[in-house]
């Protein structure tokens, strides 16, 4: 058995009570959940300081200096250990007023100690509280006392009580690898550790708690993170092997007419160069008789729904049927005007399914499913519930917006023996990073340029006393005819304070943009759905000029004619929301502007949010900032993947590392897809055994 396996209340030291507490504080079950309790800092204990250079501004110090005298003074509250030490620079006063008896039990006059505190001055004396003491021994050259760089770890006030603070902590540690470092067993092969100068599993380990210097912990730590890293890239790029093997795809062998003549006559406007490799991507996919898992990521208007109707042409032109799911209705049937007025009258029929759909329609539509006379289905999740039955669906375009989930949405068409290729289309870029790590198992194109000639939205910061300004430039652009969004952010924790915010801000506009002149919908997360449903509807056939929403307009709906989006307390959004809102304008001919509202208080992330709002439109440049100010755990999707687990490694950080190990992963897969050399006999043992280092089951 591995011997990391086995539970803490074994190891020498632990004992049945702080075992349970070990286990309810910090989750530390056993020795392999200690050996990966890495210190949370070191204290660099290089340096001895001379009493007279201590200062009070000092962060922790040390000092070796003479006990000259020990005393308790004072009574009950006041009372105190007062210590009196000597170097050959003057005096520094201890002071105990906690765990006193013992203390003054320990400590020994006529001893040299060091000393170790955080230094204070008293009455113009040097003075410390509650320093670390430990018996000077200029001989004692064994690591963990003397260590030049001393390990901290985290421990609780439960911990504490139990003798379990960080130096309790790093004795267990400390005994824990005297007695099983040689069981530390290498997990990576040679070749790996050549190519990338890595140092030995058991060393990383010994010297990420003790590091002998400065130098080996840092080479623990990158030979640590490296292998989370390696690991779960070996683990993700596996899958997507196995996958691969698994299922079997449609082959789409030829471009065909549909393909061609929408190309050469009906494509209205160039592809650009990001659209056309995408394209260049799925075509390549599709040909390969295994079935593609594909997720395209471009901000709003960068043409997704574009390639993902080429592709279909595609699918058709190899006799297959196709489908687009849409999270909404009003999605849906934007997708189906998009599409229909993309393609014209007499070229290719295109249906759409809804909810709403009559009965009567709905029926004679699964006809023509069935008979597969009806090429292309577009429709909301209801396509996959609903009875319907295609003759051979081949292609499956599924628009996320914003929701995550390809994993589940994809499990859903494994039950045909052939299943269609999958699209997910999202329109929340995420960074390389952690689109590696996330949808490791998957294949990801990216759309990152917008069309040519697209006039980039202008994004303007404003706070609350110019907002008079604001009101003279809405009527401005009303009186030009186009429409506004105002929005208001919606935090769950104060839906009464959410409401208010909401109800003084449509008493302000209604206020400043009386009837008749001036139409407002009114759209919040309170309303019935029918009532919503009208609201959006009369701002979208433009009978009203401005709409005042919470955030439910964010899922999209698509009003090429709105050219203003104000964002109000917008330092109360997130910056992937704040682009997402902002992604609602900009889809006409008109200059666009999002206007952001805050008052002047603004905290540091707060004003990075704004300031990188007004600095670009770019969704990937704004995710990667996203991902620095939150770390990968906040980011929207991250919750259930494995990115958690990483203890090193940081997605925000190493990204240089990741690519790295990815590519290089990758090059491993290529040369042997069973991991069958001798040389990677290493690796394939570490799907089978659950090793210290990183447990399999926590990732899938
Ligand atoms: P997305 O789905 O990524 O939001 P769409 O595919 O809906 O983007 O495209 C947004 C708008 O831009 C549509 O009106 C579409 O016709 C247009 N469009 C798409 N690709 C191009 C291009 N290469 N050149 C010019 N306009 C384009
Ligand atoms: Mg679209």
């Amino acid at each position: 058995m591995d011997p990391f396996q086995t539970p803490i209340v074994y190891l020498k030291g632990v004992g049945q009570a702080r075992a349970e507490v070990l286990k309810k504080e910090l989750a530390l079950a056993n020795f392999e959940d200690l050996l990966r309790h890495f210190p949370f800092r070191y204290i660099d204990r290089t340096r001895y300081y001379k009493v007279k250079d201590i200062q009070a501004d000092l962060p922790y110090v040390q000092v070796l200096a003479r006990v000259v005298n020990k005393q308790v003074i004072g009574e009950k509250h006041t009372k105190r250990l007062v210590v009196q030490t000597r170097d050959d620079t003057g005096t520094l006063e201890l002071v105990w007023f906690k765990g006193i008896n013992w203390i003054e039990k320990t400590i020994i006059p006529g001893q040299v100690y060091i000393i170790f505190g955080k230094p204070g001055f008293f009455n113009g004396q040097a003075q410390m509280a509650h320093p670390e003491m430990e018996i000077y021994n200029p001989g004692n050259t064994q690591r963990q006392g003397n260590a030049t760089l001393q390990p901290v770890y985290n421990s609780t006030e439960k911990l504490k009580q139990f003798q379990l603070d960080s130096k309790g902590i790093q004795k267990l540690t400390a005994s824990l690898l005297e007695l099983h470092a040689k069981d530390i067993k290498e997990n990576l092969p040679l070749y790996v550790i050549n190519q990338f100068k890595l140092i030995g599993r058991a060393e990383a380990y010994r010297n990420i708690h003790f590091p002998a210097d400065a130098n080996l912990l840092n080479e623990a730590i990158q030979r640590l993170k490296f292998e989370e890293l390696f690991l779960l890239q070996l683990k993700l790029l596996r899958n997507k092997l196995l996958h691969t093997q698994k299922f079997r795809g449609n082959v789409f062998g030829t471009v065909g007419h549909y393909f061609n003549d929408f190309y050469h006559h009906k494509l209205p406007f160039a592809l650009t160069t990001a659209q056309k490799r995408v394209l260049k991507e799925i075509r390549q996919d599709t040909q390969r008789g295994v079935q593609m898992n594909r997720l395209l990521q471009g901000d709003v208007g960068s043409g997704k729904t574009v390639v993902a109707l080429m592709s279909m042409l595609i699918a058709v032109d190899n006799g297959f049927q196709t489908c687009i799911m849409a999270p909404t209705e009003i999605l849906a049937s934007q997708h189906y005007q998009t599409i229909t007025s993309l393609v014209g009258d007499d070229f290719i029929e295109v249906a759409l399914l809804t909810g709403s759909t009559k009965q009567k329609a709905r029926r004679v539509l699964h006809e023509r499913l069935e008979s597969g006379d009806l090429k292309i289905l577009i429709g909301t999740h209801a396509l996959i519930e609903d009875k319907v039955q295609f003759k051979n669906l081949g292609f499956v375009v599924i628009d996320e917006q914003h929701r995550f989930g390809v994993e589940q949405r994809s499990k859903l068409w494994r039950k045909n023996s052939v299943p269609p290729h999958v699209l997910v289309m999202t329109a929340t870029p995420i960074p390389r990073t952690l689109a590696m790590t996330l949808y490791g198992d998957l294949d990801v194109s990216v759309i990152d340029e917008l069309p040519a000639g697209r006039k980039p939205i202008q994004t303007l910061h404003f706070f609350e006393n110019q907002r008079l300004r604001v009101f003279g430039f809405m009527k401005k652009e009303i009186a030009l005819g186009r429409q506004i969004y105002i929005v208001y952010p919606l935090i769950q924790e104060s839906e009464k304070l959410d409401l208010k915010n909401l109800e003084d801000g449509i008493a302000v506009m209604s206020r400043e943009f009386p009837l008749p002149d001036y139409r407002i919908s009114i759209v919040h997360g309170k309303l019935k759905a029918a009532d919503k449903e009208f609201e959006m509807q009369r701002f979208i056939k433009g009978e009203t000029q401005i709409m005042v929403a919470t955030t439910v307009i964010e899922v999209g709906v698509n009003v090429p004619n709105a050219s203003v989006m104000i964002i109000e307390n917008a330092e109360r959004f997130g910056l992937s929301q704040l682009h997402q809102l902002r992604g609602r304008v900009g889809r006409g001919a008109d200059q666009s502007y999002c206007i952001l509202m805050s008052s002047h208080k603004l905290s540091h992330d707060g004003k990075i949010r704004l300031d990188t709002m007004v600095k670009t439109n770019n969704g990937f440049e704004i995710s990667e900032i996203d991902l620095q100010l939150r770390g990968p755990g906040n980011i929207e999707g991250t919750q259930q993947s494995g990115v958690l687990d990483l203890k090193l490694a940081n997605l925000a950080t190493d990204q240089e590392l990741l690519i790295r190990i990815r590519k290089f992963v990758e090059l491993i897969f290529e040369k042997d897809p069973q991991l069958a050399l001798p040389e990677n006999q290493i690796l394939h043992h570490s799907f089978q055994t659950k090793n210290a280092g990183l447990s399999w089951d926590k990732i899938s």
